[in-house]
């Protein structure tokens, strides 16, 4: 219901609900209800469902950098809000339990927030406006998290292409990148009285207090300020955007890639903002490959949240968005190896080891490890997925989902059966092994040769080098070329692919 409608004065307030958009910049949600001159109400839920554990392995759905990063992110939201007369309500509760009762007892005028993808986020918003049918609150929502307006795209979402580059293609002729706007200046004060509550403890929230690893390419603090400084000096003090094209396969440092990933996924970033910096980049400094490259990852994320948006729970389905009925393994003790990093793989299990202590991995480790659970394992791709889920700090529901279902073959652009070859990746992509000695530092006195393929070393060697192989380090868990031909022959005769 509209004000004239339900004649709310100017002193009921309007409300933001703030999700995965603790950001004040490029904020429809925050600056409409700035615009509409009344008391601003910011509320954040800790939804206790999202602290619950994943459906199939019973993972912690937020695992410890996740957790502190959202705190991190709500506190710095927080102090932002203060900082221009307003605050932050942050509520333990179902939002359709918080957000009604907060709303009768205030006597809020509107709600605004963003929308999102996914099938439980998408059950929240509908028991949102179930709760707020009969309430005089004007609901208002805004899409925000794609870099490409969806309006200007030159097909519905039923027409969305599967295959990647024909979206990409059809977005660069077509479509229009929305502009970012800015914060708002000043926010009308809240009503007093308003307790904005304690802002929980990671452990409070049943989480574990994550152990900070020096080996971390980033600690990854978790809010705006701090998204914005990472952007700060990603592309204007280490001026590393003019090489990303170069280095971005890469798995070793903080400047490979831009690392913006945690906060993009919290919309600590806005996608417009970060691609309005690339243009100014583009202006200031140089216009080239690299900087071209950025954006095209951009329209990879927004891809696959239109994906998402698209075929809804399909893209939790063994079989994938193809819906492939590719026999999937079971294996709890294969899998155990995998996400420990105890394979015998040292690519592999560097890339594990570094995930399971930091919360993050670059996209190339992820490409690898994913092909090596579906493609060598024969593992169910959602084992995976969860475990990704609880560990990573930059978790997307459309992202990682998407990017499973793509790796394991049974989403876009799945055709035959396509897996890395793991020596081949370790000769392109970590030739001297540096990145494998630091996670695996029991391999540090291998030389090249073997550093890769610790199971060809003769016991004599292994003595020299100071190991045991199946001891100090374990054997392979299986045979590279076998175990994919086995995966490939069952793969095929179950899909006819
Ligand atoms: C199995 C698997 C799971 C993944 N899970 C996630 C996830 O949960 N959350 C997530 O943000 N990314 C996910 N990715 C995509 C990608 O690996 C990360 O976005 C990237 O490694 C983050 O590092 P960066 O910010 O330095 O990326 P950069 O290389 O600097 O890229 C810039 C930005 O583009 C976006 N981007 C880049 N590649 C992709 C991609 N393939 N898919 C979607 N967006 C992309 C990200 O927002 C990223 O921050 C996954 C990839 C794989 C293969």
């Amino acid at each position: 219901m509209h004000d004239s409608e339900s004649g709310s004065s100017a002193s009921h307030p309007a409300a933001v609900w703030f999700r995965r958009d603790l950001r004040l910049h490029d904020h429809a949600p925050l600056r409409a209800a700035a615009a509409s001159g009344r008391p601003v109400v910011c509320v954040y839920c800790l939804d206790p469902r999202d602290f619950a554990s994943t459906r199939e392995r019973g993972f912690p759905r937020f695992g410890p950098f996740r957790a502190r990063f959202l705190i991190d992110a709500i506190e710095d939201l927080r102090t932002s809000l203060r900082e221009i007369g307003g605050d932050l309500i942050v509520v333990r509760g179902t939002p359709d339990d918080v957000l009604p009762a907060m709303a009768r007892e205030q006597g809020w005028a509107s709600l605004h927030f963003h929308r999102l993808v996914g099938t439980e986020e998408l059950e929240v918003e509908r028991g949102v406006a179930r709760a707020f049918r009969d309430a005089e609150c004007n609901i208002d929502t805004t899409w925000d998290r794609t870099l490409v307006d969806p309006k200007t795209l030159p097909f519905g979402l039923d027409d969305l292409p599967e295959v990647f580059s024909s979206f990409r293609r059809a977005a660069e002729r077509h479509a229009r990148f929305s502009r970012p706007s800015p914060a708002p200046g000043s926010l009308a004060p809240a009503p007093a009285g308003v307790d904005p509550g304690e802002l929980p403890t990671v452990a409070e929230l049943g989480v574990e207090e994550p152990t900070i690893d020096a080996r971390a390419a980033l600690p990854f603090p978790g809010g705006e300020t701090a998204g914005r400084s990472r952007l700060q000096h990603y592309f204007w003090d280490a001026d590393r955007l003019r090489v990303y094209e170069e280095t971005r396969n890469e798995m070793l440092g903080a400047d490979y890639s831009s690392k913006f990933a945690p906060w993009l996924a919290h919309g600590c970033l806005s996608p417009r903002w970060v691609q309005q910096e690339v243009e100014r980049y583009e202006d200031d400094r140089v216009r080239n490959k690299s900087t071209g490259w950025l954006t095209f990852e951009l329209l990879w994320r927004d891809y696959f949240q239109l994906i998402t948006a698209k075929h809804g729970a399909n893209l939790f389905r063994p079989s994938g968005l193809q819906g492939l009925p590719v026999p999937w393994q079971h294996d709890e003790v294969a899998f155990e190896a995998w996400r420990t990093g105890q394979t015998g793989y040292p690519l592999v299990d560097a890339n594990m080891r570094e995930l399971l202590a930091t919360g993050f991995m670059s996209n190339r480790g992820r490409q690898i490890v994913a092909s090596f659970l579906t493609k060598n394992l024969g593992i169910d791709w959602r084992w995976g997925a969860e475990w990704f889920e609880s560990q990573l700090i930059d978790h997307d529901v459309a992202a990682n989902y998407g990017n499973w279902n793509y790796v394991a073959g049974v989403g876009n652009d799945a055709r035959e059966f396509r897996y890395f070859n793991i020596p081949t990746q370790a000769s392109k992509y970590d030739r001297r092994g540096e990145y494998v000695k630091l996670w695996c530092p029991e391999l540090d006195l291998l030389g090249r040769a073997t550093v890769h393929q610790p199971w060809t070393l003769s016991p004599m060697e292994q003595q020299m080098a100071g190991l045991v192989l199946g001891k100090d380090y374990p054997k392979p868990i299986v045979d590279l070329d076998e175990s994919v031909r086995r995966v490939k022959r069952a793969w095929e005769a179950a899909t006819g692919c």
